[in-house]
């Protein structure tokens, strides 16, 4: 096992010998893991962990990408209620705004609707992810109480996204940034 630094993200490359000419990559706590046959060359693992690692991103930016339209948030939030929410959230429409500079997302229960900040944009899909479960539970539970949580939590990686905004909201800290941040009215965040 080594691990070795990239620009991107740090990959970390494991031999295994019962591998033969199968190679493996995934994610892991922010990491990237490359599974490679022990019998590889040192060439052999460069070569295989930057076509890996290049297709990783592909596939990750695609991801992204998917999210383009306020259309393609709609099927996301649906796929997501359905998965965590027993599909009792169901909102009357979604769309990305440019105004939202300091709450990542907003809903107003009374119309079901609900709107995300462009700033997530270009954010890992878990983050998205988790702040439109997070406005799909504002459709069935208003406050920000215990019940509201536990529907949110549902989400398997809500802890860990929220993790991740609060480090971009200090990493933002003392950034300026524009004040057009006015809930409407009826709307929580
Ligand atoms: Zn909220």
């Amino acid at each position: 096992m080594r691990t070795a630094s990239r620009p991107d993200t740090e990959v970390e490359v494991r031999r295994s010998a019962r591998r033969r000419r199968t190679v493996t990559a995934y994610r892991e706590n922010g990491r990237t893991v490359v599974l490679i046959p022990a019998a590889f060359s040192a060439a052999e693992e460069r070569r295989w962990v930057d076509q890996m690692v290049a297709k990783l991103q592909t596939r990750e930016e695609r991801k992204r990408r998917n999210l383009a339209s306020d259309e393609d948030l709609m099927v996301r939030a649906l796929e997501l209620s359905d998965a965590h929410l027993d599909g009792r959230a169901v909102p009357a429409s979604i769309r990305w705004v440019d105004n939202q500079n300091r709450r990542w997302g907003s809903c107003t229960p009374a119309d079901r609707s609900i709107r995300l900040s462009s700033r997530l944009r270009g954010m890992p899909e878990f983050v998205v992810d988790y702040v439109l479960v997070h406005e799909l539970a504002h459709l069935l539970e208003a406050s920000h109480d215990e019940h509201f949580w536990a529907l949110v939590r549902a989400y398997p990686q809500a802890d860990r996204a929220l993790g991740f905004l609060e480090g971009v909201e200090h990493g933002s800290a003392g950034a300026s940034r524009p004040d057009d941040d006015e809930l409407e009215p009826g709307a929580v965040d």
